[in-house]
């Protein structure tokens, strides 16, 4: 029996091996798989690598990475608590917008480390990683409030429910006061989301 660990060294490999988004490969320095424990309760999914996280080959690790961090203290978890990935696994060129096609070809490995983890609780940070799995609905509207979705697993048998958590982007509320102060309430809420589900088992 393989360990959580070793299902998802496998499935970094695979990206490799299935020749995803080469050119992104060809520019960017290292893949951010992602990173913590693959017991982890709460899931965090961003947009794709900055400039650091590309350097380090580690995810969230500039300025939102911080902020993320400092958030996650104050709610009683480290970062080696959770586990913390971007949809797009390399960091596109100048940071731009990854496009609708790079995101569905990582969708699938993204899916595959949530079925490895099952986490309690998918929190989505920004637009572009809520609309993988809510398409259509609008982060302004929807901010904070727990989504539980059903998905087909990737071998195309079956299904799992998630329970997402659509939260806004650290590196848009880093600095935008009413963001900023928006995703900490939302933040807070975590701890009850999670005691709610535990308590449902
Ligand atoms: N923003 C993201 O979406 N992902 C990272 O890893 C870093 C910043």
């Amino acid at each position: 029996m393989k360990t959580k660990q070793q299902q998802l060294d496998e499935i970094q490999a695979r990206i490799v091996a299935d020749k995803i988004c080469l050119e992104l490969a060809e520019t960017s320095t290292n893949m951010v798989f992602g990173e913590g424990s693959p017991d982890a309760p709460l899931f965090f999914i961003g947009e794709a690598p900055g400039k650091q996280e590309d350097l380090t080959g580690r995810p969230f690790v500039g300025a939102s990475g911080k902020f993320l961090e400092e958030m996650l203290n104050g709610i009683g978890f480290k970062r080696e608590d959770v586990y913390i990935t971007s949809i797009l696994k390399y960091r596109p060129p100048d940071n731009r917008d990854p496009f609708p096609g790079e995101k569905k070809a990582f969708l699938p490995y993204l899916q595959a480390q949530l079925e490895v983890i099952q986490p309690k609780v998918v929190v989505t940070l920004g637009r572009h990683s809520m609309n993988c799995f809510l398409p259509g609905l609008q982060i302004s509207k929807v901010h904070g409030e727990p989504q539980r979705i059903r998905v087909r697993t990737s071998d195309g048998q079956g299904e799992m429910t998630l329970v997402i958590l659509p939260l806004f982007h650290p590196a848009a509320a880093l600095y935008n006061g009413s963001m900023r102060q928006t995703l900490v309430d939302d933040f807070a809420r975590i701890p009850a989301i999670l005691k709610k589900i535990n308590d449902e088992r």
